[in-house]
């Protein structure tokens, strides 16, 4: 009893409108107060203007030093202490208050020129320094027009890249187009490969890439070119970050870290130059690596899409194309790059000479699970029945996040009822709530709901129980979990297998449908209660039908498209490739695989249903029955675990 888990398909990005950057109107008045100002600072800059009498006043004292008489003014020098050489004996006590008046010192005064017919005979007898000027064009031009019009250029190119640089509040206006990969750049990650467990392949590969980044010279001496780019390509979760991280760690070089989507910005041309800038810094500090992570942030097929925000990432997209090409191989610069959408990535950038080598980074087997399971038990302490072999068998699937998350959450639990280590229990429950999602014990059932509940969790576990190829039942549960789930019954296999036959397959759509079938066994009336199974059921048949070629009527047509290699699973969303005529036959033949299988789990329930009735008496009793105590109680030894590729919890 489940309602859909899966993810929902991730909708197409929408692309942002893009905000255009106007010449704004507020710019010109703005420009043109400031330049009017300016203009009178520039004019009265360290100059006094003074009233013509004062002038005169000075002039009569003899503190005027020189003076320019133009056509409409005089400027020049006053030195208001300098005393006057005829009252140096006659200092009088208002002279000096008056004197105070005026500040000490020197000043260049100006003052408008009155008609003043003897002003020449007094500048004389003052025996002050006078000249006549006319006024200068160029200098007044130079500093009155010029030089503020250029400051304004200066200002308006500055304004505008800063905003181009489209970076938030925060963000220094000085690092305008500048890579922000700069700041990450780590000297020294402190991870090894030897906290990347269980993708000993992709290790490998990479060794080469550490080796060569270490001693640089021998490949050169053999004129071996090492690839300059390296995809780590993989399903998320599965440690390529982790592995880029580990290879910069132990080659012991810088390692500059950046997203795809630090390069997407919203303005054109940005992105370009932050590329430019990202690779210049990198040659600066060879041997080093570059890390995209997401690179399909802005490797995403060009030419697709049409808008102002994909016009950029295809310049930047290009500007890379271009980078790459740029460098010589064997300069120490070593790309390298993560995604988990390789299939939309742009041809250009895999062919030779760019990402020409793909690491495939895949979820753990069972052994790597193990050794992941192990890496992360450091600094944990385990109680002495944990036996992680067991955890890793029991945990197909799992990608290296979800086992990092497993093993924390049994360290919570551990920590939550004050356990001095992790026992087997705390594992055991971490991993449930991993798959299932947390417990939800507030939500209540009646009985008759919960009794409804146990029939249909137990007919899931008998049909499976009954059916020679199903996965062993690993425990039955009316315990509320994750956001939907109001029981399950979860069946584990041993190992992970990648191949399936058609009786495992049918097998497990009739385990789907045992749920439905001993509700309707038991009850005058069905519930919504089977609507994931059925989802999941006509799913498992679909594909039976469209890409695995198991129908005899359809025949051996690959009739559907999977559009992404590594988000299959429960989840995959399958594209019909195949002609109206076509369509309705699968719909028929999917409908009658369900049907048969429908008919053949009510009647394995039929002939065993006193088992239905006291497991499900049992499982009402204490609410879980794990997978050996379900076995006794139908009188089964619990059979050999064997190998199955997904944890299937069917509710
Ligand atoms: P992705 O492949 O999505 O980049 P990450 O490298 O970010 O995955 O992995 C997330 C976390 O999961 C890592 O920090 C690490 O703790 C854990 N993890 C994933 N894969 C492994 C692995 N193979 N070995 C050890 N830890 C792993
Ligand atoms: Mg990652
Ligand atoms: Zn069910």
């Amino acid at each position: 009893m489940k309602k859909d888990n899966s993810l929902p398909p991730v909708p197409p990005r929408k692309d942002a409108p893009f905000p255009q950057w106007r010449f704004p109107l507020w710019y010109l008045p703005l420009m043109i107060l400031i330049l009017w100002l300016w203009q009178g600072t520039v004019s009265q800059f360290a100059v006094r203007t003074i009233p013509y009498s004062e002038f005169k006043e000075h002039l009569a004292r003899g503190q005027v030093l020189e003076a320019s008489v133009k056509t409409d003014e005089i400027t020049g020098k006053i030195q208001t202490n300098a005393v006057p050489p005829e009252s140096k004996a006659a200092t009088t006590s208002t002279n000096a208050s008056a004197a105070a008046k005026w500040d000490r010192g020197k000043f260049i005064f100006r003052t408008i020129r009155v008609e003043d017919p003897k002003l020449v005979e007094e500048l004389q007898a003052a025996n002050v320094k006078f000249v006549g000027v006319r006024p200068s064009v160029m200098s007044q031009f130079l500093l009155g027009w010029i030089l503020p019009i250029g400051i304004m250029i200066a200002l308006w190119v500055f304004i505008s890249r800063k905003i181009a640089g489209g970076g938030g509040p925060g963000q220094s206006i000085l690092s305008i187009g500048k890579s922000k990969a700069r700041l990450a750049v780590d000297k020294d990650t402190g991870v090894t490969f030897g906290d990347v467990a269980g993708c000993e392949e992709a290790k490998f590969e990479l060794q080469e890439v550490v080796d060569f980044l270490k001693n640089p010279d021998r490949y050169k001496a053999i004129g071996a070119k090492i690839p300059k780019g390296v995809l780590l390509v993989g399903p998320p979760g599965t440690g390529k970050t982790l592995l880029a991280r580990a290879v910069a760690g132990e080659a012991k070089v810088p390692f500059f870290y950046l997203t795809g989507s630090d390069f997407v910005e919203m303005f054109v041309g940005v992105g370009a130059a932050r590329v430019r800038d990202l690779f210049q810094q990198a040659k600066g500090q060879a041997p080093c690596i570059i890390f995209i992570d997401e690179l399909d942030a802005i490797g995403r097929q060009r030419g697709v899409h049409i808008g102002a925000v994909n016009d950029e990432r295809e310049q930047t997209l290009n500007q890379l194309l271009v980078e790459m090409d740029g460098f010589e191989a064997n300069t120490g610069v070593i790309l390298l790059s993560a995604t988990n959408r390789p299939d939309v990535l742009d041809r250009a950038l895999l062919r030779p000479g760019r990402f020409d080598r793909q690491v495939i980074v895949d979820a753990p087997d069972v052994e790597g699970r193990e050794a992941v399971l192990k890496v992360h038990a450091r600094g944990k302490p385990l109680g002495n029945d944990v036996d992680l072999r067991r955890i890793a068998q029991a945990t197909p699937g799992f990608s290296g996040a979800d086992l990092a998350n497993a093993l924390n959450e049994a360290a919570l639990l551990a920590a939550r009822h004050q356990g001095k280590e992790i026992s087997e229990k705390d594992l055991e429950e971490a991993v449930e709530k991993v798959v299932a999602g947390p417990e939800r014990k507030s939500r209540r059932l009646t009985e008759d709901q919960k009794q409804r509940v146990a029939y249909h969790e137990v007919g899931h576990a008998l049909v499976a129980a009954h059916s020679e190829h199903s996965d062993p039942v690993h425990k039955i549960s009316i315990i509320p979990r994750g956001h939907a789930a109001l029981g399950y019954t979860m069946q584990l296999p041993t190992d992970d297998q990648y191949l399936l036959s058609r009786s495992e397959l049918m097998d497990r759509l009739r385990g789907l449908l045992g749920g439905r079938a001993a509700e309707e066994l038991v009850f005058p009336e069905v519930t919504t209660g089977a609507e994931n199974d059925l989802e999941r059921a006509t799913a498992l048949a679909r594909q039976m039908i469209c890409v695995y070629g198991m129908s005899d009527k359809i025949g051996l047509v690959h009739c559907a498209q999977r559009p992404n290699q590594f988000l299959i699973g429960a989840d995959a969303q399958f594209q019909r490739d195949c002609s109206e005529a076509t369509a309705r036959e699968i719909d028929q033949e999917v409908k009658k695989l369900l049907d048969r299988v429908y008919v053949e789990a009510k009647e394995i329930l039929t002939a065993f249903r006193q088992e239905l009735e006291f497991v499900t008496r049992e499982l009402l009793k204490s609410e879980s029955l794990d997978g050996p105590t379900f076995y006794r109680l139908i009188g089964k030894t619990s059979p050999e675990r064997r190998r199955d590729p997904v944890a299937a919890a069917i509710s």
